[in-house]
């Protein structure tokens, strides 16, 4: 019954510290987000105690009535939200989710197209290293060079080819939307599975900002922590004609226990993603990735070699292309950082710099609109962003404008800290 800061206060003061980061700083990291108090409570909860193998009415342990109630009300809502016909709420993580999706309707040896990791893929959709590259025979599909956008017709030249068991549509880095009616006419014409990972841009569907995936898809696989809000995890979602192999490929196939705490912060999240708020904080996150973009596209920007890849976005993330600046992703992350805005570089499709430094920074919205930010806050994040690509402005008069917006935005005001 010791509160943490007084059993284990150098834990408490790491916790601390990365509270007060939070605070100070600008949270533009496209996957990142801030979750509701709520959601936060749920996964502090005293389920975390509880041993739940199996599923709701068929556990492997006994006094799982409470935490049925929750896995039903998680799954009934995540359903309903997206308009699925079923839904496994118990995937730790997204990578867990395209894992298990994977392993139930694939057999190792298949073929399976999924977008390059180069060109903005995820590294579940066959990289080389991870166990999707291992296990299945890898064709990747790309951008075109000419206006970085997915080649349909590559993709259809290949799968004709090929003959994949399975097409992967999601995406990582990509500032677009896909056309997921292409991608189902191209499983159909060689009867491959369709999975598509809404990992990033599930917010976006959930608000009815984006197209849904579910009506074309066999599979629909996402996390929860992305522009969804919730806690860390992932969610596969299924015609009901899948649901078995589904569930089974969750457990017993790749987990034990599921996390109860989680799926209880997951079934909050996916409340408040049905309420007219998160729809109007899913414009803002829209309109604040628009006005980056148009800032980040001015004469002025442009003057130091650096653009927009596409010309703009359509989702949460602004995909910048440093290729014919001076500076690079390395070096571009590094000055946002030391002024308080935390992005990740990123390797934009044909780049010549090697992936540790890179061509490319990915900047989201999410997390900020998430804090409050309106198209008035974004304007002036955004010409903080330009301004300090153009390396012309001191980083203390640049850093004083973060300060002043992050403090004008107060985060998690009802937390005092672990070590208070
Ligand atoms: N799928 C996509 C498209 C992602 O971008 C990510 C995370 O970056 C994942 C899956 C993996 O999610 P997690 O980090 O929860 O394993």
């Amino acid at each position: 019954s010791r509160p943490l800061s007084e059993l284990d206060p150098e834990v408490a003061a790491a916790v601390d510290a990365e509270l007060c980061r939070q605070r100070s700083t600008l949270e533009m990291i496209a996957s990142e987000n801030f979750a509701p108090a709520a959601v936060l409570d749920a996964q502090g909860s005293v389920l975390t105690n509880k041993y739940a193998e199996g599923y709701p009415g068929r556990r492997y342990y006994g006094g799982c009535e409470h935490v049925d109630v929750i896995e039903q009300l998680a799954m009934a809502r995540v359903k309903d939200l997206f308009g699925a016909e079923a839904a496994n709420v118990q995937p730790h993580s997204g990578a867990q989710a395209n894992a298990a999706a994977m392993f139930a309707l694939l057999q190792p040896g298949d073929t399976i197209l999924g977008l390059d990791l180069a060109h903005g893929g995820h590294l579940t959709h066959g990289m080389r290293l991870n166990y999707s590259g291992k296990l299945y025979d890898v064709v990747p599909y790309h951008v075109r060079q000419s206006d970085l956008r997915i080649d349909m017709d590559e993709v259809e030249q290949l799968a004709l080819a090929h003959r994949p068991r399975m097409i992967v549509a999601g995406w990582s880095a990509y500032p677009r939307q896909l056309d997921f009616a292409a991608f189902r006419r191209i499983a159909d014409e060689v009867g491959a599975y369709l999975m598509v990972d809404m990992a990033h841009f599930a917010g976006l569907v959930a608000a009815g900002l984006h197209p849904n995936p579910v009506p074309y898809a066999d599979v629909v696989t996402t996390t929860t922590h992305k522009t969804l809000g919730g806690p860390r995890g992932g969610v596969i979602l299924s015609r009901a004609g899948l649901a078995k192999k589904i569930n089974s490929a969750v457990f017993p196939g790749q987990q034990g226990g599921p996390l109860e705490h989680v799926i209880a912060a997951k079934a909050v999240a996916f409340k408040v993603a049905a309420s007219e708020e998160f729809k109007e904080r899913q414009r803002r996150t829209l309109d604040g990735a628009r006005i980056l973009a148009g800032r980040l596209l001015a004469d002025d920007v442009a003057e130091a070699g650096i653009t927009v890849l596409t010309g703009g976005t359509e989702v949460h993330l602004v995909l910048v292309d440093l290729r014919d600046s001076a500076l690079d992703g390395q070096q571009a992350e590094d000055r946002l950082h030391r002024i308080g805005i935390t992005v990740n570089r990123n390797a934009v499709p044909f780049d010549p710099r090697p992936p540790m430094v890179s061509s490319g920074l990915r900047i989201g919205t999410p997390a900020l609109a998430t804090r409050g930010f309106g198209a008035t806050e974004f304007r002036e994040v955004a010409d903080i962003v330009a301004e300090a690509l153009k390396g012309e402005q001191a980083d203390d008069e640049l850093r004083d404008r973060v300060e002043k917006l992050a403090g004008a935005f107060p985060l998690y005001p009802h937390l005092n800290g672990a070590a208070a």
